[in-house]
């Protein structure tokens, strides 16, 4: 993409109305736009980020086997009054009323759909496990959407409801997902910490949170400091493999770590002193497992090998999509703008033009625009005929990982240069060798 025909309104000033950091620099780097209380239009750069994040959680869920659809975002009053939970939801709900005045609601998840899906088209064990997932909008009218994208009214979740024949069958699921889940933050370069929490609203008693550690989180977290330094790093997993499964979960949960709700202060007090950590929390995703809670209700019951009809085991997995792009920001950004992690970055690497119109610098730019594009990779040229100091800020400020700088002077040695956005090590090589290098940092990311 060329900078010149892009749209990237970014802005000069720090918008009054954002409080943290992350809102801020998306409002700034032109990402999103408010257009009603934790409303947004998602502008290009934040459309392909978002994009970015969807794709990883898609990868990582189809990895563990679950199987993607697509649900409404409007229902149908009538199937949460069989749960119980339309009049039990509260004012987070918001409820319409069609042209032949029948109730609808915008969902704020889909429990009780799935198991509607589900009740009409499997009956019998051997059709198990199933894991259902989709990525779709949800609208909660939160009391203060605050925070931009954190803490939105409409806003992206994926949302994965499996279905397992009994609790045991059904745990492994539950672990299937704090694997997957532990791989798609790593992969979006963030350290999500599961920590045990207490179910609230979806009901359920094995739940555990995913908390990003950033001091602008809503949520107070109790941990013991080794928790932090654990990575499933590139190992191979058999999400088909329970004993393996429970025990990367219990690698994971082994050590303390949770937050006010369920904290546990003797516990705490156990941990050695100096590894005994409080501090705030952004929550990224929750799994829960809670057994019959719908199923039973709404007849949502199969066959078990015994030839007795049983509801069917549940739980429902949620990771906020739209959410994590500000956690990336919140625990990735310096005080000139954002740093995206190479999984997520809207753009592989920027390139600048300190003088657009000289010959051979526009040559280069040319040429290694394109040796990128072969190689697979999306650049974003700075082509406009702005000042290099400019040029600089707004790259900064997007925060794209790798810079190549494109310049009269060094080409006159044959050089262009590296620029790293994280360490602001640049390193002078020529136009060849830094498309090589580029396009090895990403084959290994
Ligand atoms: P919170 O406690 O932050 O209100 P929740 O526990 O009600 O969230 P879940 O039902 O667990 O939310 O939804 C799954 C995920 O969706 C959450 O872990 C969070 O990352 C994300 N999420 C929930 N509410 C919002 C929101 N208002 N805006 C953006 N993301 C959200
Ligand atoms: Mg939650």
């Amino acid at each position: 993409m060329r900078l010149s025909r892009y749209f990237l309104p970014v802005l000069k000033e720090n918008p009054a109305e954002a409080q943290i950091v992350s809102h801020r620099l998306m409002l700034r780097a032109g990402m999103i736009k408010q257009q009603a209380a934790g409303i947004y239009s998602w502008l290009p750069l934040g459309y392909k980020v978002l994009r970015r994040v969807e794709t990883i959680v898609h990868e990582e869920q189809q990895r563990a086997g679950h199987i993607p659809l697509l649900m409404p975002t409007l229902q149908p009053a009538d199937l949460w009054r069989e749960s119980g939970r339309y009049d039990d939801y509260g004012q987070e709900m918001l409820r319409i009323r069609d042209r032949q005045d029948r109730e609808m609601l915008y969902g704020p998840t889909n429990e009780e759909m799935i198991t509607d899906i589900f009740r009409s088209h499997v009956a019998s064990y051997r059709d198990l496990p199933l894991t259902l997932y989709h990525i779709q909008w949800k609208f909660r009218d939160e009391l203060r959407p605050r925070f931009g994208v954190m803490r939105g009214r409409e806003f992206l979740m994926k949302d994965g409801y499996t279905f397992d024949v009994d609790r045991e069958a059904a745990m492994h699921a539950y672990n299937r997902h704090m694997v997957s889940y532990l791989r798609t933050y790593e992969r979006m370069g963030l350290t999500a910490i599961p920590m045990r929490a207490a179910s609230g609203p979806i009901g359920g008693d094995d739940t555990h949170e995913f908390l990003v550690l950033a001091p602008t989180g809503e949520s107070e977290v109790f941990y013991d400091e080794a928790v932090t330094t654990l990575r499933l790093g590139n190992r191979q997993i058999d999400y088909d493999d329970r004993a393996a499964v429970a025990e990367i979960c219990a690698e994971f949960t082994r050590l303390y770590a949770r937050t006010d709700e369920t904290h546990d202060p003797a516990l705490f007090a156990a941990i050695p002193e100096t590894q005994r950590k409080v501090g705030r929390g952004i929550e990224v995703g929750q799994i829960f497992y809670f057994g019959t809670k719908y199923s039973a209700p709404m007849g949502a019951t199969i066959t078990n090998a015994a030839g007795e009809r049983v509801a069917v085991h549940m739980g429902s997995h949620g990771i906020g999509v739209s959410r994590l792009l500000g956690a990336i920001i919140e625990a990735s950004h310096d005080d000139r703008g954002i740093i995206w992690p190479e999984g997520v970055t809207p753009f592989h690497a920027a390139i600048v033009n300190l003088k657009p119109g000289d010959a051979a610098a526009d040559a280069a730019c040319e040429t290694i625009y394109g040796l990128l594009r072969e190689r697979g990779l999306e650049p974003l040229y700075d082509d406009r005929d702005a000042r290099a100091g400019e040029k600089f800020a707004t790259m900064d400020l997007i925060g794209l990982p790798w810079r190549i700088t494109v310049g009269p002077r060094g080409l006159a040695g044959g050089k262009v240069e590296l620029t790293s956005r994280r360490t602001g090590d640049s390193e002078e090589m020529s136009p060849e060798a830094a498309v090589a290098r580029v396009a090895e940092i990403y084959a290994g990311s």
